[in-house]
């Protein structure tokens, strides 16, 4: 199911929210699906971004919404000698909108002159934007962008030791420390202290929605509900998986060509999503791995994390003479996929993925078979959901990003048969792909959810 992105009529008693996303497309998406959803249920809903981008594939996606839905919110500047030179651009713009939250009152008052309803602002930004929404007298309800097991560490985190050998949340979540995001392992570290005091400030929020759905993650959410992960804790509205918004493409990419000329469930998918990057030796690897796993292969080729730093040909990086040997059995791309397009074509039997959140939806959604690689961040611990629910394997020793040693192709080739061939995988993901369908139809949770949040916004 998709729905479209078209500007409510608007109205004294249509509800206005404004939503406000956070840097890379792992987190621009979910929004412009949530503005989808919401739309549909007629709400009024302005997005405020940022216009001038961090990558060219959020700017293309501005640049697709009707231009009503979008007003370009300022960031302030950001001393980057304050930061490491080597910082990640995305990290740094999520930090620039942090601090940027005493904007949020003058821009509010100069573009609106009519009531607002609800702010709904990325997690990443909660810490300043719960109370400058207050400070407007706005209810300021936070989308969490990764699993509900993510928002349990995160909202927990204030009262957690993280350096413990397992994290154990509630009783209902275990998660062992070499899980964590790495930066976690740091306390003095920037990414940590945004974590932690993001996770206080969800205490104040009036409502969190999370882009999951509640027979992927029953027990987290049901403690998150219940008071047991954080006592006093907000209500969690499970809205997910959020189906795409974007209108299907018009012209068929080579990508989605190449997958016509395919046979039904033959094909492995590889893409490691829109910001994680990997090192030439580590695409060698990969690309042998592929080769002798004797798989079709759709792979998209990525070696920095954004996109308009890209230079040089394929052959640079996985090979001179790779891509024409591997030609008929395998394709690799350098651009960018219409992935929920290439996700529900019937060729794809499987994913080879770095498990960013909206990944794992999408697959769960489309019924498609996960090979997990966690590189960075949260990853880890969507993997363990994708294994937990029987959506795929996760080869829990295979290394981080920033880790030394590599991946060898033996191994890569044998874990992608195992994948393409492993029958009760099939039916599994058959099963979770029926739930997320039920999630999002008339009477599913995720409607339910909305409903709730609608009663919120209403009162
Ligand atoms: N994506 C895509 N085409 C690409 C790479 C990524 O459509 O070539 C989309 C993907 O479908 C997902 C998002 O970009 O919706 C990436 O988000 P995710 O949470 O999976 O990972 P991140 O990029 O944040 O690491
Ligand atoms: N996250 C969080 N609290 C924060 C910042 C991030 O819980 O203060 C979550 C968020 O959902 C994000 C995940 O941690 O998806 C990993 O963050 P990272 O920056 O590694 O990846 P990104 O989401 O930026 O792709």
């Amino acid at each position: 199911m998709s729905s479209t992105l078209q500007p409510s009529s608007g109205g004294l008693d249509v509800p206005r929210v404004l939503l406000l996303p956070s840097a890379g497309m792992g987190h621009l998406i979910p929004f412009v699906r949530l503005a989808a959803a919401l739309t549909a249920r007629r709400i009024d809903v302005t997005v405020l971004a940022a216009c001038s981008t961090v990558s060219a594939a959020e700017s293309r996606l501005l640049s697709s919404l009707p231009s009503d839905l979008l007003l370009d919110f300022p960031i302030a500047p950001l001393d980057a000698s304050l930061f490491p030179p080597s910082s990640d651009p995305f990290f740094l713009r999520m930090e620039g909108l942090r601090r940027s939250a005493h904007l949020l009152q003058p821009f509010l008052s100069a573009s609106f002159s009519s009531p607002i309803s609800a702010l709904i602002v990325d997690i990443s930004a909660a810490s300043s934007f719960i109370p400058a929404a207050a400070a407007a007298n706005i209810p300021c309800f936070v989308l969490f962008t990764s699993s509900a097991a993510m928002l349990a560490l995160c909202s927990a985190s204030p009262f957690l030791s993280l350096s413990s050998s397992e994290i154990d949340i509630a009783g209902v979540l275990k998660i062992p420390n070499y899980c964590l995001p790495p930066p976690l392992h740091d306390p003095n570290h920037l990414f940590t202290t945004q974590f932690v005091e993001n996770g206080r400030a969800l205490g104040l929020a009036s409502g969190i929605l999370v882009n999951t759905f509640p027979s992927l993650e029953p027990e987290v959410l049901f403690a998150l509900n219940s008071g047991k992960v954080v006592a006093g804790l907000p209500p969690v509205f499970a809205v997910g998986p959020l189906p795409p918004a974007r209108k299907m493409p018009t012209s068929l990419s080579p990508a989605i060509q190449w997958l016509d000329k395919q046979q039904e469930r033959s094909v492995m998918y590889v893409s490691f999503g829109s910001r994680t990057m990997m090192s030439s030796a580590q695409m060698r690897e990969l690309g042998a791995g592929l080769e002798m796993s004797g798989c079709k292969f759709l792979w998209v080729v990525k070696s920095t994390k954004v996109d308009r730093d890209e230079k040089g040909d394929i052959d640079e990086f996985v090979g001179k003479g790779y891509v024409r040997r591997v030609e008929g059995r395998g394709l690799v791309v350098k651009e960018w996929v219409e992935q929920e397009v290439v996700l529900s074509h019937r060729a794809v039997a499987g994913f080879l993925s770095h498990c960013g959140w909206n990944s794992v939806t999408e697959a769960a959604a489309a019924g498609v078979r996960v090979l997990a690689w966690p590189r960075m961040g949260d990853q880890r611990v969507n993997a363990e959901v994708v294994a937990r629910n029987g959506l795929g394997l996760w080869p829990s020793e295979w290394v981080w990003e920033a880790e030394e040693g590599l991946v060898v192709g033996e191994e890569i080739s044998k874990k992608v048969r195992e994948v393409i061939e492993d029958k009760r995988l099939v039916e599994t993901v058959v099963t979770v792909a029926a739930e997320a369908a039920a999630a999002i139809a008339d009477d599913g949770s995720a409607q339910k959810s909305f409903a709730l949040f609608e009663d919120k916004i209403m009162m």
